[in-house]
């Protein structure tokens, strides 16, 4: 029997990262990450004195490391088991006594969670370490007052929180890209035993990397455009480095990321601001070196572990770079499998080390449980499936798997000079043919600015928790937007409800199937009779939605829907289009105030 017979002791588990680390706790059959009084589940692995001499730890150590450095210490790990001693403040100390700052820390946050003090933990560390390196983690662990029951390798703890009720053999790669580091570990797991098979990466090559591509791309502009070079104020390279990791981290949901800076510094007495857009695939040209880096270590790992990559069952994504869309493509290229990032992949180990400490507090171990979307969700475009072209070529949005909430955007490009119009369908489902997967629904935007072809309409995708999916499609140039909401988008279908849905769904288009279908999914130039049609299928949907969201509206609202839901009716009905067009405007005047 597993179960605890008195309360076990708490054992916490720590991810003592270069970068960050996090402390998690296993309850109730679940890996939780613990968070601070802000809320915040990831402390940045920084220390330093403040102005008044207080020690600082965490986000405050960050925010001023980079003006006052010799007050802050960064990446203290990479010192660890070294007899190198840092300087902080005029003081120097070992890299144990930086690293026990940063435990003592998470100690805390654990004991404020739990209401009770915590003398226990499981404490990571990568699967290159040696010996020195393990015994400074255990004394840094010592100094904070945490007797470390067990010290385990990184990749093992990913593995857990993916695999901890695992039965059987498996192999699993597990790709870990960090801010200022690269491991791939190749691990086995058989039954309860985990054991890493073979490591290598890279102590120098991380997320921050990609900052600094973009760093260098705004000082470029800075120094073309301003004629100024921004490397003179350090206030002004603090900024642009914030804004850096910023806008990589917007360009991994979205298709474009818009980097301003107000006053940055000033040029002979005049004020430079920073305005400068970046596109996601410039941004992926800059970093594409260094994935690419990344793959030959992944082989090199492989090599060791006298694997190839047909042996390999799962892969793993752990490190906060792994985010960047760019690495899932080209690590599923590779593989030709998907991989996986469910859990999430600033936390995971710290949540292996939690299970790992609850199985050695003799607690019973289940799988870990996270919230994901089973489904894909996508649309549909002008492309090619096995090198014929098609209209309906399936583009994938959320993959499934995402962890959820989750918010991606994706940019498409208008076909004709002028058009007029898109047409935007929106599907649920894996097959590369959009018309075998479910169509859930469907809208138009109309009246786009006369633009040449390759005018960019931006696609966003919202899925909640309960399985809403917020779909809006907006052309970046002029602003115009179009929204949708698609309740129920996580409801499991099973493989025979597929063909009713896809047959109710599709019949509630049978009208103007042949003709829309007929027209490219992003390219309409449409003549008048499809142009009504289409007319017909956004006042039908946004018939549906004003009934939904009747019981939300206030009395008085309410009343003035009714009306207009049958004066709508009423004009669809009598095929009358300037009748329709009014009701149309006034009702979506009311839902868009509704939401707002
Ligand atoms: P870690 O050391 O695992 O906490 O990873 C930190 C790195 O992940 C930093 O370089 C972050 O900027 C980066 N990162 C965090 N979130 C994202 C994201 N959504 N997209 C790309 N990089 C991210």
């Amino acid at each position: 029997m597993n179960e605890p017979t008195t309360r076990s002791e708490t054992i916490i588990g720590i991810d003592l990262g270069t970068t960050n680390s996090e402390v998690a706790v296993f309850r109730d059959g679940r890996a939780v990450v613990i968070a601070d009084e802000n809320r915040r589940k990831i402390l940045p692995s920084f220390a330093g004195i403040g102005d008044d001499g207080a020690v600082l730890v965490g986000e405050a150590a960050k925010n001023q490391y980079p003006l006052y450095p010799e007050r802050t210490v960064r990446s203290i790990k990479r010192k660890m088991g070294s007899d190198e001693r840092v300087e902080l403040a005029g003081k120097s100390y070992t890299p144990q006594e930086i690293s026990a700052i940063i435990l003592r820390r998470l100690k805390s946050i654990a004991e404020q969670h739990l209401g009770e003090s915590v003398n226990k933990a499981v404490i990571t560390v990568p699967a290159y370490f040696n010996d020195a390196q393990r015994q400074a983690t255990r004394e840094a662990g010592r100094i904070a007052g945490l007797e470390v029951a067990r010290i385990i390798n990184e990749p093992t703890a990913a593995a857990l929180s993916y695999e901890a009720a695992h039965h059987g053999r498996k192999h699993i790669l597990v790709y870990d890209l960090g801010g200022g580091t690269f491991d791939v570990s190749v691990v086995r797991i058989e039954d309860e035993v985990v054991e890493v098979l073979a490591s290598h990466g890279n102590n120098h090559l991380g997320g921050d990397d990609f900052d600094q591509k973009i760093v260098d791309h705004l000082l470029r502009h800075l120094q073309e455009k301003e004629k100024v070079d921004a490397k003179v104020s350090r206030q002004a390279m603090a900024r642009i480095g914030r804004a850096a990791e910023a806008a990589k981290i917007t360009l991994s949901d979205q298709p474009f990321a818009m980097i301003e800076e107000e006053y940055l510094l000033e040029n002979q007495g005049r004020p430079v601001h920073l305005s400068v857009e970046l596109a996601r695939e410039d941004y992926e040209a800059m970093i594409e070196p260094y994935i690419r880096e990344t793959l030959e270590a992944v082989h090199i790992a492989l090599k060791g572990a006298e694997l190839t990559v047909a042996d390999i069952d799962e892969i793993l994504l752990v490190g906060g770079a792994t985010r960047t869309p760019l690495v899932e493509q080209r690590l599923e290229r590779e593989f030709k499998r998907q991989p996986r990032g469910e859990v999430d992949p600033d936390l995971c180990v710290a949540m292996g080390a939690s299970i790992q400490a609850a199985m050695v507090a003799g607690q019973d171990v289940a799988s870990v449980l996270v919230d994901i979307t089973p489904y894909t969700f996508g649309t549909s475009a002008v492309g090619e499936i096995d090198g014929v072209p098609t209209l309906h070529r399936f583009v994938p949005i959320i993959h499934k798997n995402t962890p959820i909430p989750v918010t991606k955007s994706e940019v498409f490009y208008t076909m004709l000079d002028h058009q007029k119009a898109v047409d935007v369908k929106i599907y649920q489902g894996e097959d590369p043919d959009a018309q075998h997967n479910v169509l859930l629904g469907r809208f138009l935007v109309e009246g786009l600015s006369k633009a040449p072809a390759g005018n960019p309409i931006v696609m966003r995708l919202f899925l909640d928790l309960d399985g809403v999916l917020n779909v809006s499609a907006k052309e970046k140039k002029a602003g115009l937007e179009k929204s949708i909401t698609i309740d129920n988008a996580l409801r499991r279908y099973a493989e025979e409800e597929l063909e009713v849905a896809r047959a109710r769904i599709g019949a509630l288009f049978e009208d103007e199937e042949e003709t829309i279908e007929a027209a490219p999914a992003e390219a309409l130039e449409e003549g008048e009779e499809a142009q009504s049609q289409h007319a017909v299928v956004q006042a039908r949907a946004l018939v549906e939605k004003a009934e939904r969201m009747l019981p939300e509206a206030t009395p008085e609202d309410r009343e003035d829907m009714v009306d207009l839901i049958e004066t709508l009716k009423d004009a669809m009905d009598a095929g009358d289009n300037a009748a329709m067009k009014k009701s149309v405007e006034a009702l979506s005047d009311i839902l868009y105030y509704l939401e707002s």
